[in-house]
């Protein structure tokens, strides 16, 4: 029995390299001739901003947190209302696997992987992006998505005291 499956098993390896044996090759004359990415390829990365312009950013860290090769780097920053922002934000381009856990992990949708791969430079140092080079103006993907209407701001006012927020639970009540 085990005989007869390693025969299938050889004649299917075999009966595979004979049929692409007969195909015609595939050349792409790149860069002259381009390929269309499938939209969900993961190439370049970018910052983008909520339905009302506002950057996405809430600096939480998680993207360099969750980063394989630790190439994205970043400074919290807050505003007087409490919202938060990146001061600066960098991503080491020859660094990155572009495996997309960064995304992944980002809670606001602000990182997002584009099908763009033409990003090969000359000189290393120019595959560091700054903040000004990754951030767009668009929303990308979901783009109604906006993380501040979900959540609130709420470090300005003590717990419980913004519009439409019910008082917290304290905890020592709970307590038997
Ligand atoms: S795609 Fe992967 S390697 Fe590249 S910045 Fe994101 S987490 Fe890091
Ligand atoms: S890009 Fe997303 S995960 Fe990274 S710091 Fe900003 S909000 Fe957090």
């Amino acid at each position: 029995m085990s005989f007869l499956s390693d025969i299938k098993a050889f004649g299917l390896g075999f009966w595979t390299t004979l049929r692409h044996i007969m195909r015609r090759p595939v050349t792409i004359q790149y860069p002259e001739e381009k390929r269309t990415p499938f939209p969900r390829y993961r190439a370049r990365i970018v910052l983008t901003r909520d339905p009302d312009g506002e950057e996405r950013c809430v600096a939480c860290y998680l993207c360099s947190a969750a980063c394989p090769v630790d190439c994205i780097s970043l400074q919290s920053a807050e505003r007087p209302n409490g919202r938060r922002y990146a001061a600066w934000f960098r991503i080491n381009f020859s660094r990155c696997i572009f495996c997309g856990f960064c995304a992944e992990a980002c809670p606001t949708m602000a990182i997002q992987m584009t099908p763009d791969y033409e990003i090969c430079k000359r000189d290393i140092m120019d595959l560091v992006y700054e903040k000004e080079d990754l951030l767009v103006d668009g929303s990308g993907k979901d783009p109604d998505y906006n993380f501040y209407r979900h959540s609130g701001i709420g470090v300005v006012n003590p717990r419980g005291a913004n519009p439409d927020e019910e008082s917290p639970v304290d905890v020592r009540s709970l307590m038997p």
